[in-house]
């Protein structure tokens, strides 16, 4: 066999499917950011536990065992998709499902983000929700993977979110920073507004956020 019939066999393909791999394993799209400043953010967004727990029992569903509960057949749930103010990232220990009123928070805070980009003139780019409601049983097994997840968790009440600091879906590299310091802005005005609960979690990477709705 020559040399280019080897080429064409299986060096190309090989290659090819290198080249997909590559693709699928960097996250391509994504701006990663990684200079987070830990202690303004902790000290801004520090409401409690037992705080956000309050709210989420008020508003929120009655946790539920297992993914075998027919959310679709409970009308105080709505079905998250990805949209143009949010994107949902691949989710292992939720679903997709929150309470109208912690939708309606998510659409806004998303939708402020973008708003504010388009007046700085930064480039676009799209929150990505990294966690929504839990049931218990996904809470017992992320406490086998995290030891600090707590039992009493406000993601089993359908009022509560994780928006990740670390990547954004788009943009670019150089506005990693100022994309946090936006989203902490638009955070801060719907708390001040009475709207939720910030807490900023460095060991899951996101701004953990209560519906007060
Ligand atoms: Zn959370």
């Amino acid at each position: 066999m020559t040399v280019k019939q080897q080429l064409h066999t299986w060096l190309l393909p090989l290659l090819f499917f290198l080249c997909l791999a590559v693709i699928a394993g960097c996250g391509c799209g994504e701006t990663k950011v990684s200079k987070v400043n830990y202690n303004k953010y902790n000290s801004l967004f520090n409401d409690m536990n037992g705080t956000q727990l309050k709210a989420a029992q008020l508003f929120g569903i009655v946790p539920v065992d297992d993914r075998s509960y027919a959310f679709d057949d409970d009308n105080r749930l709505v079905k998250v998709s990805s949209c143009d103010a949010y994107k949902i990232d691949k989710l292992t220990h939720s679903v997709p499902y929150l309470t109208k009123g912690a939708s309606v928070l998510l659409r806004t805070i998303g939708e402020n983000f973008r708003k504010r980009l388009d007046q700085e003139g930064l480039s676009d780019c799209r929150l990505i929700v990294t966690s929504l409601l839990r049931t218990k049983d996904d809470v017992k097994r992320l406490q086998g993977v995290n030891a600090n997840a707590s039992s009493n968790s406000t993601h089993c009440y359908a009022t509560t979110f994780d928006i990740t600091y670390q990547r954004f879906d788009g943009g670019s590299k150089s506005s990693g920073e100022r994309y946090i310091e936006i989203l902490s802005d638009v955070l801060q005005d719907l708390r001040k507004q009475g709207r939720c609960y910030v807490r900023f979690e460095t060991n899951q990477h996101c701004f953990h956020i209560t519906s007060r709705k």
